[in-house]
């Protein structure tokens, strides 16, 4: 790529996403907010979802716009079937299509198994993968209308899921979590296979431990960072930026030939670093 999506206040000066449609969910926090910001920096026009926070939002498309390109946040729970169908429906009436959707919206909700609600199971899956299903769902409907228009990309449509190291590392004490991120990386699969004949790409970035309010317990004092180093090969916890940069990759056409991948952004988490003194 000629120009690094973390770099500071100006827009790149080879976009790679040059009047391409980009709906980030979850993008007035942490990697949602780096990824919408690194779009935009890429030449992508940015819709910034959010469920609460629209201070926090309006930030996000005030960094976006300073680019020169369109923005504008939607309050949209990408849990409900309504809610995600109006805000694609939007983004079709206001920018004229979707070219890349980043499915990054999501939670946790923590407890050991045994004293685990329902409604604490339910709110992670809900979140993080029926609410990635409907939003791919409406995405894909639009790029299958619209099909594909070579000046813009080679592909009809780019979906990116934000996934997890714990689609493949069990994860105790957070097993809605683990489900549901094991469950992203089947439903994108699933989806990839389904739609790449459409020349649409489905995709995922699996982060490992990243510094954004999700995981504040597990690098905000010295102690808890030491121990979250010892998992981390590469010796430092990731940047929400570490995460736009693949994801700008990812969408852009340098990775035309990428369907159905998870590219792990985790400084080598799995890799199994217990096993680097012969386990
Ligand atoms: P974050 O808490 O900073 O951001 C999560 C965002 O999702 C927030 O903007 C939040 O408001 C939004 N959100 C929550 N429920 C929503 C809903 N119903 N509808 C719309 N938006 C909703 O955390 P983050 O670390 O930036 O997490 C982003 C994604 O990255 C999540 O899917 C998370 O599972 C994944 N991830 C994060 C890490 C990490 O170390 N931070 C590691 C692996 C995966």
């Amino acid at each position: 790529m000629g120009s690094s999506v973390s770099e500071g206040g100006r827009s790149s000066s080879y976009p790679l996403l040059k009047g391409q449609k980009a709906l980030v969910t979850g993008a007035n926090s942490g990697i949602g907010r780096a990824t919408a910001i690194g779009l935009g920096r890429m030449g992508a026009d940015v819709v910034v979802n959010y469920v609460s926070g629209g201070e926090a939002a309006q930030d996000v498309v005030r960094q976006i716009e300073d680019l020169r390109v369109r923005s504008y946040a939607h309050e949209a729970d990408v849990s409900q079937e309504d809610q995600v169908v109006e805000m694609v429906s939007r983004m079709v009436d206001e920018l004229g299509t979707i070219d890349i959707l980043v499915a990054n919206a999501g939670l946790q909700r923590d407890a050991a198994a045994i004293d685990m609600t329902t409604s604490q199971w339910q709110k992670v899956l809900d979140v993080n993968l029926t609410g990635q299903f409907l939003c791919a769902r409406e995405a894909a409907k639009e790029f299958l209308r619209r099909g594909v228009v070579p000046e813009v990309s080679k592909s009809a449509g780019k979906i990116i899921c934000m996934s997890s190291v714990h689609q493949m590392i069990p994860w105790a004490g957070h097993v809605n979590y683990a489900a549901s991120k094991g469950g992203v990386m089947m439903m994108m699969e699933t989806l990839a296979q389904e739609l790449a004949p459409h020349k649409i790409r489905v995709n995922a970035v699996a982060p490992g431990a990243i510094r954004t309010p999700i995981n504040r317990s597990a690098w905000d004092s010295p102690e808890s960072e030491a121990g979250l180093l010892r998992f981390i090969p590469y010796n430092r916890v990731g940047d929400p930026e570490d995460i736009a940069t693949a994801v700008a990759a990812l969408a852009s056409d340098l990775f035309d030939y990428v369907v159905g991948a998870t590219l792990y952004v985790d400084g080598g988490m799995t890799l199994f670093p217990g096993f680097a003194t012969g386990g």
